[in-house]
């Protein structure tokens, strides 16, 4: 044990420093005694190497067998690290299920697999947990001073850096902090890889978001957001893997999937006999442009016997400014179908009123970021301009991304009514949007197959 922490826990300071559920050493012990043995390592030329262990899928412990449970891994795994650590090392637990142990003056790089690999075959066998047999692996990152940086905020990132790279190449082994783990490009390449497989491994699922008549608190409209859960990855947001998906031209393979999932839901409500209004989908550009886009969701419509004022598309503003005749045509037969066209995003980036003339589309979604100053007069009247255009354009305004009460007293004042946001739901699972569709339409909730 350092000799920094000796005086430390002599001045009576364990409750400060010391971890209340392990008893092992705090994040705050650790930087003091981390800065400590790098002052003195400057004069010894000693390397230190940090080894950042992670349990893995400890989430889905927690979850599956409630937190008290998730206490008892913490502290078994706990104990069986501080029996594993050799003389000249310490260990800490960070937060949650990462600990950190500081290796001092390392002399042979081999003391450092010689330690990994004895925490990895520690947890080979289950370990046993009030009779009940529960089998962990932990992932592991290294990083070495001074070879890999000098820098005590560097040094920690880097091994939780390699410790991320071991879960996502393979969980339950170790790596040695190396640069190109720094990459952002790395992300992008693991995302790339395990997008192609998403499908097959039923990793792709929906999630709704309801629209309401904020006046009545009626239903008006449901969007379904898309949800990757990653087997290496974890939970990964559509912000992130959508423009992947786009850049690689697998958004057209997510797109068959979403629309064949989204009218297979439709035809198994219809069957429940609930009035869901219109289920809006997000459209990329790339499907937009495709030649089959059109044909096969009207095929996939049929398919399901749905009528299509059931389906609503959305297409950021961005994208229709940029469609040719030919795909406006198709667009405007979509809408005569009775399909919806909304504009997602109106307002957030360049709004040409000169393109409203001529663009297909029937509903008009407000962006977000209109409601970040909704109190100031100009985006009053800014809202109160599309309003009016709206009713020019004979199409509906919705706005999304409503937060607050006061944010929806304001919009129905202005004579806004339709939105979408926090304040009246988050995004639900397909269970949860039932109880929606049963709340509203008490009467009609009777099964008729
Ligand atoms: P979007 O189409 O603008 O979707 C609305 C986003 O705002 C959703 O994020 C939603 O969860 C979030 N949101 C809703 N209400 C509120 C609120 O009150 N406050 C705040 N701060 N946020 C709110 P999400 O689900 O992460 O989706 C992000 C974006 O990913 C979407 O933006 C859309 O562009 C894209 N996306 C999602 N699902 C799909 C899909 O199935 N296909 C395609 N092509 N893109 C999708
Ligand atoms: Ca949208
Ligand atoms: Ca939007």
């Amino acid at each position: 044990m350092s000799k920094i922490i000796i005086i430390l826990l002599q001045k009576g300071n364990n409750k400060m420093y010391c971890d209340y559920l392990t008893g092992l050493f705090n994040m705050q012990m650790f930087y003091i005694t981390l800065k400590n043995v790098l002052k003195k390592s400057i004069f010894t030329s000693n390397n230190i190497a940090l080894i950042c262990i992670d349990i893995d899928d400890f989430k889905e412990f927690n979850y599956a067998m409630g937190y008290i449970w998730g206490d008892k891994i913490l502290m078994e795994f706990s104990k069986s690290l501080k029996s594993i650590i050799p003389k000249n090392s310490t260990i800490f637990r960070i937060e949650g299920d990462k600990f950190i142990i500081l290796f001092e003056e390392l002399t042979n790089i081999n003391s450092i697999n010689e330690l990994c690999d004895e925490i990895l075959l520690n947890y080979k066998d289950p370990i046993c947990i009030n009779d009940k047999q529960i089998h962990i692996t932990a992932s592991i990152g290294i990083s070495i001073f001074p070879d890999d940086s000098m820098d005590i905020d560097n040094l920690i990132r880097y091994c939780e850096i390699a410790m991320n790279y071991t879960k996502s190449s393979k969980k339950g082994s170790y790596n040695y902090y190396k640069h190109f783990m720094s990459d952002t490009n790395y992300r992008e390449f693991i995302i790339k890889q395990e997008l192609l497989g998403s499908i097959e491994r039923e990793e792709l699922s929906l999630v709704y978001q309801p629209q309401f008549d904020a006046r009545y608190n009626r239903l008006i409209g449901v969007e379904a957001l898309l949800r990757w859960n990653n087997r290496k990855l974890g939970p990964v947001s559509p912000n992130e893997f959508i423009p992947i998906a786009e850049q690689t031209g697998y958004i057209l393979e997510i797109g068959n999937w979403l629309i064949n999932r989204i009218c297979k839901n439709i035809s198994c409500w219809n069957k429940k006999s609930y009035d869901l209004s219109t289920i809006y989908i997000n459209v990329s550009p790339i499907e937009i442009i495709s030649d089959t886009f059109k044909s096969n969701l009207l095929y996939t419509c049929h398919k399901y016997n749905i009528n299509p004022f059931q389906i609503g598309i959305e297409i950021t503003e961005k994208v229709l400014m940029k469609i040719d005749k030919p795909k406006i045509n198709e667009l405007k037969e979509l809408i005569n179908i009775g399909i919806s066209i909304a504009i997602d995003d109106f307002g957030a980036e360049y709004s040409s009123l000169n393109y409203l003339m001529t663009l297909p589309f029937n509903i008009i979604k407000i962006d977000k970021s209109f409601l970040n100053n909704i109190n100031c007069e100009k985006n009053k009247a800014l809202i109160l301009c599309i309003m009016n255009l709206s009713s020019i354009l004979k199409c509906k305004v919705i706005v999304e991304g409503v937060e607050t009460k006061e944010q929806v007293d304001i919009l129905t004042n202005l004579g806004c009514n339709n939105m979408q946001g926090f304040y009246f739901k988050k995004p639900i699972s397909q269970f949860e949007l039932e109880k929606v569709f049963k709340n509203e339409n008490p009467k009609k909730n009777v099964h008729i197959i």
